[in-house]
């Protein structure tokens, strides 16, 4: 089956039954429509609900549909690539350390959502490790580990025989550990939250692709097959799947395709013996190493494809051999599922939030970390919609910027990968 197939993807064969989310037919007004049904379209919905918002959300598949179904599911509450002190040297002192709190924040709101809204989704936040594949990565670790303790974060490093002990694995030189991190099953935590927005009121609609928002009046008016929502604010949500809505938003991400691959289920002992605290693990190669453990004892973990031909035989092989240098107490790793997702990446690396016209506003650009800040950027459009002042909220809103030479770069993104490969095996 071909990765791109969501049949392919580990997360469709072990999540609850979702909510009923029908195709919208026939028209209908709203305070705010919505655009995307992942982590940061549905937050906003749920957040719009709760604050009394009359909320349509409008998601082209089902939700979770897009990344926010596919993903390693590690929720992560620091940058990708950046600290806290370049938060602050980007946007001032003020707007970066509100951007600060939030990320810090976000991934206890992600388990705050799960309990309040008691979301079935192998909650699991025993903390985050990220090991150094390289001694030489401990420096950068440590600052900014001596960063985010400073700000109060409940993080701690670890050494190389600690590391051992942490992640089951021979080949880590030591790390640090963010302890309100962990994992979720990806697409039942879109499915909960679907649920709960419904649950608040907001109508969540399915199979329900937006062809077009154009002004009438003082209020958009969304079109879809089967109907039309006139509202008078409208969330773009779209990240990684963003379409031609609006051409120049497209233009701001690269789309890089992501590969994700389950191993069959492991033998007790040897499941125990990896990742025996049940952390979520992403290290610090560019590209990267991800490795968690699902519900029943199977790795779940990541790889990028350069060629889409064959893709699936090739990623298993170097997953496989992978498998054997990181955790060689599996003796024969077998791969059971290979699926992939869009991973929506900004130049710097950082999410953008976008005012684009009257009442419209974005948000995309996770780079990869969406889980925890697509949820929190969520429930900040949600404020905003609800009258906020965008003064007052942790992103700054910046101009649509796109990507140098974007439509020329968009077909060789998958040749980051090599890129990144190559960085690697510099350090
Ligand atoms: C393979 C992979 C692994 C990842 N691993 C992690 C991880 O471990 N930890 C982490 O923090 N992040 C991870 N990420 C990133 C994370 O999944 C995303 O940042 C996050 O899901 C983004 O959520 P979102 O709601 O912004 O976008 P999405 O979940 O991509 O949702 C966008 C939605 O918009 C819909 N849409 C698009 N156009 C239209 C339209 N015209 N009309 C209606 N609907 C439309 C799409 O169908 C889609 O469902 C990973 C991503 C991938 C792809």
């Amino acid at each position: 089956m071909h990765p791109a197939d969501p049949r392919s993807n580990l997360w469709t064969h072990t999540a609850p039954p979702g909510p009923d989310c029908p195709a919208l037919q026939g028209e209908r007004a709203a305070d705010v429509a919505v655009v995307g049904g992942g982590y940061t379209g549905l937050s906003a919905a749920l957040h719009l609900a709760e604050g009394g918002a009359d909320v349509v959300l409008l998601e082209a598949g089902q939700p979770g549909f897009g990344a926010s179904g596919r993903n390693n599911g590690q929720v992560i509450p620091v940058y990708s690539r950046h600290s806290p002190d370049d938060a602050v040297a980007t946007f001032g002192r003020e707007r970066g350390e509100r951007l600060n709190d939030m990320v810090a924040g976000s991934a206890d709101l992600v388990f705050d959502l799960i309990r309040k809204h008691e979301i079935d989704c192998d909650a699991s936040q025993e903390g985050w490790l990220q090991p150094a594949h390289r001694a030489s990565r401990m420096r950068g670790i440590q600052s900014k580990h001596d960063q985010w303790a400073a700000r109060g974060a409940p993080v701690e490093m670890f050494d190389a025989a600690r590391a051992a002990e942490l992640t089951g694995s021979p080949i880590y030189h030591g790390g640090w550990m963010h302890r309100s991190g962990g994992h979720i099953q990806p697409l039942s935590f879109s499915l909960g939250l679907a649920r709960a927005a419904q649950a608040a009121g907001a109508a969540v609609h399915g199979d329900s692709p937006v062809l077009s928002i154009d002004r009438e009046g003082d209020k958009w008016r969304l079109k879809v097959a089967g109907g039309v929502v006139r509202a008078e604010k409208v969330i773009l949500a779209t990240n990684g799947y963003t379409g031609n809505l609006f051409p120049s938003l497209r233009q701001t991400i690269i789309p890089l395709r992501s590969t994700h691959l389950a191993t069959t289920v492991l033998g007790d002992n040897v499941a125990r013996s990896i990742l025996p605290g049940n952390h979520g693990l992403s290290d610090t190669r560019q590209a990267l190493w991800a490795f968690r453990k699902d519900r029943f004892g199977r790795i779940v973990t990541t790889s990028a494809p350069v060629f889409t031909t064959g893709a699936r035989d090739r990623m298993t092989t170097s997953t496989i051999k992978r498998l054997n240098i990181a955790f060689p107490q599996i003796e024969r790793p077998e791969i059971e599922y290979v699926w992939e997702g869009i991973i929506a990446m900004t130049y710097e690396r950082l999410p953008r939030y976008h005012e684009l016209a009257g009442g419209i506003i974005a948000a995309l650009g996770y780079s990869g970390r969406g889980i925890a800040l697509g949820t929190a950027v969520g429930r900040m459009m949600a404020e905003r919609a609800l009258g906020k002042p965008a003064s007052e909220l942790a992103l700054p809103a910046v101009p649509l910027k796109p990507w140098p030479m974007h439509d020329l770069v968009v077909p060789f993104s998958r040749t980051m990968a090599w890129y990144f490969k190559w960085r690697d095996s510099r350090d």
